[in-house]
């Protein structure tokens, strides 16, 4: 983030306005912000990329179909969760993370790519995994904003990859094969979900 510099000098500020005679295609910062933007697979989602150590560079649905997707609860903050995958030693990451407060979703894996998420390599493969800020056992943590955006979120990957929106389709985390995890766990409402997803 640049905004919050404090030493921006008169000099600074007076190159800023000869740089706006440069048409703006040529600005190698507009090229960055450009490929950032192409990034970002789901318009309304912030770009906050994983570690390259933490997920498998791939080309899906080309290489491997993606017809699923899983559901988790982070078990940590948001900022925390961001960390995690921005951390090269921490070996995991996901496609997406939803704030709890205000459903604000950032994206941290291309869509494709395979996000380590579900600990097991053929869910993996096969899956977009949305992160959701806030802990089993407590569903305060699951407002109705993060409810919305997720859903709003889930809808849209299941239109470009042709998955259908059930529960067949759309699982929990605990669902996965081998899996000793609990996320989402008792308190997330999949009936409210599944009908979020199917009637945004
Ligand atoms: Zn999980």
């Amino acid at each position: 983030m640049e905004r919050a510099r404090p030493h921006l000098t008169r000099r600074r500020l007076l190159q800023g306005a000869a740089l706006t005679a440069v048409p703006f295609a040529l600005l190698p910062g507009t090229r960055a912000a450009a490929a950032g933007t192409r990034t970002v697979d789901c318009p309304a989602a912030e770009w906050a990329p994983a570690s390259t150590a933490n997920y498998t560079a791939s080309s899906r649905p080309v290489s491997h179909p993606v017809d699923r997707v899983i559901i988790h609860v982070t078990q940590e903050t948001y900022a925390t969760t961001l960390s995690i995958f921005q951390n090269p030693q921490k070996n995991v990451s996901a496609h997406y993370v939803v704030r709890s407060a205000d459903g604000h979703v950032a994206q941290c894996v291309r869509e494709a790519d395979i996000a380590w998420h579900a600990g097991n390599w053929d869910c993996n493969t096969r899956s977009i995994g949305i992160e959701h800020e806030g802990w089993v056992d407590r569903p305060d943590c699951f407002t109705d904003a993060l409810y919305e955006r997720s859903a709003g979120l889930t809808a849209s990957v299941c239109a470009r990859y042709g998955i259908p929106m059930d529960r067949a389709h759309i699982i929990g985390h605990h669902e996965v094969p081998g899996t000793d995890h609990t996320d989402p766990g008792p308190d997330w409402d999949w009936v409210r979900y599944l009908r979020l997803v199917n009637f945004v």
